[in-house]
Parts: structure tokens; sequence; C-alpha cells
């Protein structure tokens, strides 16, 4: 065992350059959707009868006319090939939590020759077979057929290569059997939900300028950029994205430096050049900076329509993985990459807006708007009380459990923090309205206006899971590498459920004759009352909160398996069919789907330790044991030989238990029992052997250890 590789490494790193890739003079807005098929690409290349009905399309939500498919496939052949495309894919996200394609050129027999062709039963529907998904069961092979269906709500879009440029058409994923076997599906199923319970609240209090109700989501993305010598040097890395092994260096993320310092030159270089890819991708990128952990950063664009921000946040992931590279670099998105520094998470921005562009969570102006904007914060508020499992279980993996909990992330009991503002108007309405002796004053619902909720004084508490920013909810216990999909269609399914709860009460009232305003006077102090358990503006960290929360009667499901039992409760089921986001076939595989994968990452997790231990670090141990034999007489040396070979024995040891635990999982009768398992026996066992692994780095001779070191791979760039 030598470092050799590792010092080579570091060699490399010292002498890389950042390098600019981009000829680009325009502005961002003039190059800004280049890259896409949109509805003003639409519009200058379609005949205008077949670009009106597109464009009902993709605006309204109105099914897609077969009639005009042809017509717009043909479009958008002509568009693409005229860029350098020589294939198509419908791009669509299976349960594996990235994307997934399969190119065809457009070519096809035509009389004696070869043709570009893409007819409308091409754009439409794509059959990718696609067999070996994870399907949690639905599927049998003999009935493997998958289908892609295309998504019209998102533009298609060209992704260019070295060598060319595919035309790419975001799509579903269903079976032969009509079920959802994707993250999309069901996203724009709960989208519906929404949409038709919003619409009801709003006919009820009068509004009936609205056609269309949306999600809006913002997803800011953090991640780790490390040099890719000493990422290639660690198995861990590359099989897992995240080390299982490494002492704490000597400097972490104590100093508070790297949070929105400087960005260096190399750094910046990969974040422009994926910039500039998003912008022509009609992705609006908008934010970046260092976050707080050493080598780690964000990446946030202004909000959109949820299923839209969805597909843009997996092709930002996949634009930072295609980049990195070129510039030396390696992306890790990986919810815990490195253990004591803090992890990567994605805090989803999300509101509801009319088509009209008006936020339905933006506090109001006049009494009319106040009362809109109460009832709708208050259905998201009992979303959280009434399915806050559910929430959790949305967002449970096997990286997502080394921060949910941590002090870095927000703990994995849902709760919502709502400001000391809006905590005040809260207590006044629980009082009911003409209540007074309050220095802020009373707020007689009818009249009054709430003033604007400033910004700064709800956005101070960064410890809540679930926070109201001033007009949207953060939901902050989003893995970074999760597609956000998922997340986001329980947030839709259970405020659908709860708009439609609010809007059954305010229905009764006014069907008993009170004006609206007095209708929602009269509910929301019940409302307020009933969701009070779940609103908590304090420190979310704290141990004392921990006790709370539990007293209140919220579930702190500390890990995968215990939370994703939520997802298979009866009340989720049943939440799910009424509104026809999954069926229960759907819900029970996506279960199994889940707990398949957190087995599965945990396994290969286990074993790249054993591998690394077995072949990394006790050679390393036994170099430097044979190093110090001779010099055993001398009482320091002799004292470093007898440490390092107590822990090389624990080495040995922790790898015999860890194989141990990893074999108890095989004698398991079902996934939910081999989840267990690894909860149980296999990660703990990796804890062990981890510890004797990182007191060995910090004895053993620095010309000998192999592998890249915290403070070599988090600080050099
Ligand atoms: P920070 O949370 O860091 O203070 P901002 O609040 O400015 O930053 O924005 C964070 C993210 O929230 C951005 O992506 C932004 O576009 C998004 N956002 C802002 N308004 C909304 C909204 N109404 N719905 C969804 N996302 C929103
Ligand atoms: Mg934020």
């Amino acid at each position: 065992m030598s470092a050799k590789a590792r010092f080579d490494a570091i060699q490399s790193v010292v002498t890389r350059k950042a390098q600019g890739t981009l000829q680009e003079k325009r502005p961002q807005s003039a190059h800004f959707g280049e890259q896409t098929f949109s509805l003003q690409e639409a519009q200058r290349r379609l005949p205008k009868d077949v670009f009106k009905k597109l464009r009902e399309t993709v605006l309204g939500g109105a099914p897609l006319d077969p009639a005009i498919a042809p017509a717009v496939a043909h479009g958008l052949k002509e568009w693409a090939l005229e860029r350098g495309a020589t294939h198509f894919t419908h791009l669509f996200q299976p349960m594996t939590g990235i994307t997934a394609e399969k190119h065809d050129s457009f070519l096809s027999y035509e009389g004696d020759g070869l043709i570009e062709r893409f007819g409308g039963r091409e754009l439409v529907q794509g059959e990718p077979d696609a067999s070996s998904f994870p399907s949690g069961g639905l599927r049998a092979t003999f009935e493997a057929r998958g289908y892609t269906a295309w998504d019209p709500t998102t533009s298609p879009f060209l992704v260019k290569h070295p060598n060319g440029a595919t035309l790419t058409i975001p799509s579903a994923f269903v079976s032969y059997t009509g079920e959802s076997l994707d993250e999309k599906t069901p996203m724009l199923r709960s989208q519906e939900a929404i949409s038709s319970a919003a619409m009801r609240l709003l006919r009820l209090t009068g509004r009936s300028d609205v056609k269309r109700v949306t999600c809006t989501m913002g997803p800011e993305q953090e991640y780790f950029l490390v040099d890719r010598a000493f990422f290639a040097l660690r198995p861990d890395l590359v099989a897992c994205g995240r080390t299982v092994f490494g002492a704490p260096p000597p400097k972490g993320q104590e100093l508070e430096d790297q949070y929105f310092g400087a960005i260096k030159d190399r750094i910046l270089a990969v974040m422009s050049e994926v910039e500039h890819e998003a912008i022509g991708l009609g992705i609006p990128v908008k934010t970046r900076h260092n976050e707080v952990a050493p080598a780690q950063y964000e990446c946030a664009p202004i909000f959109e329509v949820v299923n839209r921000a969805a597909d843009h946040n997996l092709l930002i992931l996949e634009l930072f993985r295609r980049i990195a590279p070129k510039h030396g670099l390696a992306f890790l998105d990986h919810e815990k990459p490195f253990a004591g520094i803090n992890g990567s998470g994605k805090h989803n921005n999300w509101s509801m807006a009319t088509d009209g562009g008006e936020n339905l969570l933006e506090p109001g102006t006049t009494p009319i708007k106040n009362t809109q904007f109460l009832l709708f914060l208050a259905a998201t508020i009992r979303a959280v009380f009434k399915h806050g499992g559910l929430l959790r279980s949305s967002v449970a993996s096997a990286g997502n459990d080394h921060r949910l909990g941590a002090n870095e992330a927000p703990p994995a009991i849902m709760s919502v923090f709502i400001g000391d503002e809006l905590q005040g108007i809260f207590e006044q309405i629980g009082r009911g309205s003409g209540a007074h002796n309050d220095k802020r004053g009373t707020i007689d619902l009818a009249v009054s206006a709430i003033p604007a909720i400033s910004k700064d004084t709800t956005d101070r508490n960064r410890t809540s899971p679930f926070a109201f920013t001033g007009n949207k909810f953060e939901f902050r216990a989003v893995g970074s590498s999760q597609n956000i999909s998922w997340p986001n269609t329980i947030i839709n399914t259970i405020v659908a459920e709860s708009i439609d709860y609010v809007a059954d009460r305010l229905e009764a009232e006014l069907k008993a004759g009170l004006s609206v305003g007095d209708a929602a006077a009269k509910i929301l102090p019940g409302l307020v009352a009933e969701v009070s358990p779940v609103v908590f503006n304090g420190n979310n960290y704290d141990e004392a909160w921990h006790r709370e929360a539990e007293r209140r009667g919220l579930a702190n499901d500390r890990d995968t398996p215990a939370a994703l039992r939520h997802l298979v409760s009866e009340p989720s089921l049943a939440l799910f069919e009424r509104y026809k986001v999954l069926n229960r076939k759907e819900a029970e595989s996506r279960y199994t789907v889940r707990l398949e994968n957190y087995c599965k990452r945990v396994a290969i997790e286990a074993k790249v330790a054993v591998e690394m231990a077995r072949t990394g670090v006790l050679p390393a141990a036994f170099s430097y044991l044979g190093r110090l034999a001779p010099l055993k007489d001398v009482p320091a040396a002799g004292e470093a030989f007898t440490e390092v070979s107590k822990l090389a024995n624990s080495v040995a040891q922790g790898i015999k238990a860890l194989e141990a635990a990893l074999g108890a999982t095989h004698h398991v009768s079902n996934v939910v029992e081999e989840a267990d398992a690894f909860r149980a026996k296999v990660l703990p066992a990796m804890l062990d052997l981890r510890a004797s692994v990182d007191a060995l780095e910090v004895r053993v001779d620095d010309d000998l250890w192999p592998y890249p070191k915290y403070r070599e791979m988090l600080f050099m760039v």
C-alpha cells in the first residue's frame, strides 16, 4: 500500500486551471429557451388552427387532440433537423429518481430509400419496453410493456452533444394496463386534484374569473463539487455518491467562511456553463452561491408551474453530471456525501396560483383577498397536520436519513412555521373576531386588510421543515438527489383534500345564508384551533421540541422504513383513491419500490465499506505495522504499534460483523423485514466499522493512506 496515487491526484489538482468554455456574447434573455420548441416557435411553424389547439393544451391543460399530432410532429421534426438532430427520445421519469431515455433516429424506409420521418404517433406515444425499471410488482416481465406518453404541458427540447443533437420529448411512463410507473403521472394527476379543489373554494368565495389553479415551485438545489482525481480514488464516492469512511478534517465548516464566500474560478466555470445550457433549455436559473459546507454550492431557479419545475430540476442535475467532469470536477447530489459537515437538501418553495398569475398564498390587501388568503393558508397548514406522516414519507430515502434529524436540516417531525405576525393574527382569530386587548389591535375579517407579511420576519426560522416565507411555503426536508415530483405530488394531494374540507365548511355556512366574509369569519376560529398543534415557531433542533411534539401527537419517524409505512396507511390509500392520484395497487407498488431502493442502497454502501476496509485500509495498517515493527524498542514506536494493531484488529472484526449483518438480510421473508434488517443491523455495523477505520486514518503514516482525505477533497479545488 502506498499513497502515491493520492499524492498524484493532489499534484493534478494543484495544476488544474479554470477553463472558459463559453463564447456567448448575447444577454441571457436573448437565448433563453432557444433549444426548446416553445409556443412562439410552434406559432411560427404550425398551421393556425393546429397552433390554436396546441396552445389550449399547453396553457389550459386540455387533452391533446390526436388529430393535430401529425402536424405538430412534422413542425417539430423540421425544427429539430434544422438544428442538427438525428434522433428523438421520450424522456421519462421511472421510479429510479433520475430520468431515462431511449433514442431512435428519424430514419424510415420510404419507397426505395431512407428518409427522415416523425409521425404523430411517435410524438405522442413511445414504446420503450423498458421492462427492467422498478415497478414494485406492477408488471411481471411477460406483460412488461411500458408506454411513454408526451406531456404537452412541457415543451420538447434539443439536447446537444459533441456530435449532434437529440430531440427530447418530456413524457409520462405507464404500464400496458394504464398504471403509472413513473414520477410524472401522479404529479400531473395531483395537479388536477388541487386545481379542482381550489377552483371550488374560489367559486364559493365568489370568484368566477379563475379557470385553473396550478401549483408553483422553485426548488433551491444544493450540491457538492469535488475534484475528479480525488473522486476516482474513492470507491465509495464512485459507487454510492457518499463517503463511508473519512476522519473529520482539522478544519470543517466551523469558521463559516464558505457560506456566501467568493466563488472559485473553476467552480464558476462549471456553474456558468450549466447555467448557459439551462437558459438555452428555457430553465430560468437565477441564483448561485457557496453553501455552508466546504465544497458545497447552491443553484436556484425562478419558480415555475410545478411539473415544469420538476422536469427542469432533473435537467439541471443532468447538466451538472455532464458538465462538471469537463472541468475536472465530480458533481455530488447525495444528501450526505461527508459525515460531520452539512449535507444537501432541496428547498421546495411551493404555492398555488391562478391562471391569471395571482398567488393564492399572498396576504391580501383587501378584506376579500384576506379571507381568501386565510382560507388557503389554513387549508395548507391543515394538510400538514392531517398527513404529516405521509409528507415525511415523501422525502424518505437512505440518503436523506443521514440528514433529517441532524442539526443541519429540519427534523423528521413535520411542523409548520408561520412567524410572529401570522401567529398573532391566528391567535386573534382563535379568540373570535371582535376580541381585543392585543397590542397589534383587532382584525375584523370582514372589513380590514391583513398587512402584507414582511419576508424579513418570516424567513428567520431555518430550522422548520415547512415554513411560511411571506407568500409561499418552503418545504425544506426534500433530499438533494430526489426527484421533486413525488414530494410535490404529496403536497398537492394533501392540500387538495384540506381545501375541500374548508370548502365543505364554507359551503354549509353559505347555504345557511351567511355572506362569504361572515361565513369565513365563522369557520376560521375552528380551523385555526384544529391546526394549531402542528404550528411551531421555535427552534426545531431543540430536544425540548421533540418532547413537546410527542405530547402534541406529531409523528417522528426517524428512518425510511418507519416513515414509508405512512405511504400505505389506510388514510393515505383512501386519500390517493379519492383524488385519483394513485390506486391502491399503484400506492403499494411505490411502497415496495422505495423499500427496495433503500435496501439496495444500503447494501451497496456496506459492500463498498467491506471492500475498502479489506483492500485499502487493512493493507495500509499492515504496512505501517511493518515499518514500526523493527522500531518497537523506541517507546513512541512501540506505543504506535500497539495502538495501530488494536485498531487493525477492530477493523478486521468490523468487517466480519458487517458481512454477518449483510448475510442476515437474506434470511427474511419480505421486503419490509429486509429493510428493517438493513436499518437495525447493517447500518449500525457500518458505523462501528467506520469508527475504527477513521481512527486508523489519523494514526497510520500519511505516506501509506490510499484514500483521499476529507481535508483534501473538501478544500483543494
Ligand atoms: P430565499 O428562500 O433564499 O430567501 P427567495 O425566497 O427569494 O430565496 O426564493 C427562493 C425560491 O422561491 C426561488 O426559487 C423563487 O423563485 C421561489 N419562489 C418565490 N415565489 C414563489 C412562489 N409564489 N411559488 C413558488 N416558488 C416561489
Ligand atoms: Mg430558501
